[in-house]
């Protein structure tokens, strides 16, 4: 869970950081990113070594 006004992370719904505005410090679950750098990087190198056996293929 993580608070939408300090970004602090707590496991309670509301977060109780004395400086956080009053209702805007109830926590949300974070969402996972859309995607991550790392798969991008895996699908390339994926891609990479389809290429590279095609191109033996040929040779
Ligand atoms: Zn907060």
């Amino acid at each position: 869970m993580r608070c939408q006004s300090c970004s602090v992370y707590t496991l309670k719904e509301i977060c109780s950081k004395p400086f956080c505005e009053k209702g805007l410090s109830k926590t949300v679950i974070p969402k996972p990113a859309r995607y991550s750098p790392e798969d991008n990087y895996a699908a390339y190198r994926r891609k990479a070594k389809e290429v590279q056996l095609k191109a033996k293929g040929w040779l």
